[in-house]
């Protein structure tokens, strides 16, 4: 299937068109129903008569209006990428993916939509259809169509997913079984000293500058608890709605020199 409208580029005309050029039987108005039917865009019907897109926009609007917005109804039910999704309760991705392979025809409305027909629908029924790979999502209940070993239907409930995940991993008090490598010394040096009075906290900006260590290693000594950490005080340092985290810079020094001398060992 062709994805592109094949229609001669008729002279650019100058100034305002004449009232001959919106003729029902002219050639020009014909290309533009033609192509507004196919729900071609502006610029595409635009560039087959030789106007901008804001002319081909007032051409449009003259025919409509001489001639009735009936005669450029679509000719043919289209569906986009997400009107297809919809239908068929899969995601997006799916039919775009069946697109880029090939298995499913479509063409291209401008840069960013893609339209399927109803053969383009027919080909997406068969390959997304069957009833045994539909499944219930595990965090929101719906169902949804199952690819590989997805358990969940959308992003947010992907996300949530890993949310909850995460948290199971995140044990309340670290052990020397549940810790590897430096972070377990780590851990083992802060267990054997007392806390610090009158501790001084510091944001993870402020953490990585004294440490060397990467945003993501302090953040994982904190979610475990290795490190001493609290919440911001001031009402000021939330980001959505949760305060951001402090930690004890004692503490994350004593992290530093752990980290260095096992790097040294290493290196
Ligand atoms: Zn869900």
């Amino acid at each position: 299937m062709d994805n592109t409208f094949v229609a001669a580029p008729l002279k650019k005309r100058r100034g305002r068109p004449s009232s001959a050029s919106y003729d029902i039987t002219s050639e020009r108005v014909q290309t533009v129903i033609a192509m507004v039917r196919r729900r071609a865009t502006l610029q595409e019907v635009g560039d087959a008569i030789g106007v901008t897109r804001e002319g081909a926009r007032k051409v449009i609007a003259k025919i409509a209006q001489r001639y009735g917005a009936e005669l450029l109804e679509p000719n043919e039910k289209v569906w986009n990428v997400h009107e297809a999704a919809r239908e068929l309760g899969i995601s997006d991705y799916f039919i775009k993916k069946a697109c880029d392979l090939g298995k499913v025809s479509f063409r291209r409305r401008g840069e960013r939509i893609w339209l399927l027909d109803e053969a383009g629908m027919k080909a997406l029924r068969q390959r997304f259809s069957p009833e045994g790979e539909r499944t219930t999502c595990v965090v929101c209940g719906k169902e949804f169509f199952k690819r590989r070993t997805r358990k969940s239907c959308s992003n947010t409930c992907s996300n949530e997913l890993d949310r909850r995940s995460y948290e199971k991993t995140v044990s309340k008090e670290p052990s020397l079984e549940s810790l590897r490598g430096w972070r377990n010394d780590v851990w083992e040096k802060l267990q054997s000293r007392l806390p610090t009075k009158h501790e001084e906290w510091i944001g993870v900006h402020e953490a990585v500058l004294r440490s060397g260590l990467s945003p993501m290693q302090i953040n994982w000594l904190g979610r475990r608890r290795v490190v001493a950490t609290r919440p911001h005080p001031e009402a000021k340092w939330r980001v959505n709605g949760k305060s951001i985290t402090l930690y004890a810079a004692s503490e994350i020094e004593i992290a530093r020199q752990v980290f260095e001398s096992y790097e040294q060992k290493k290196g």
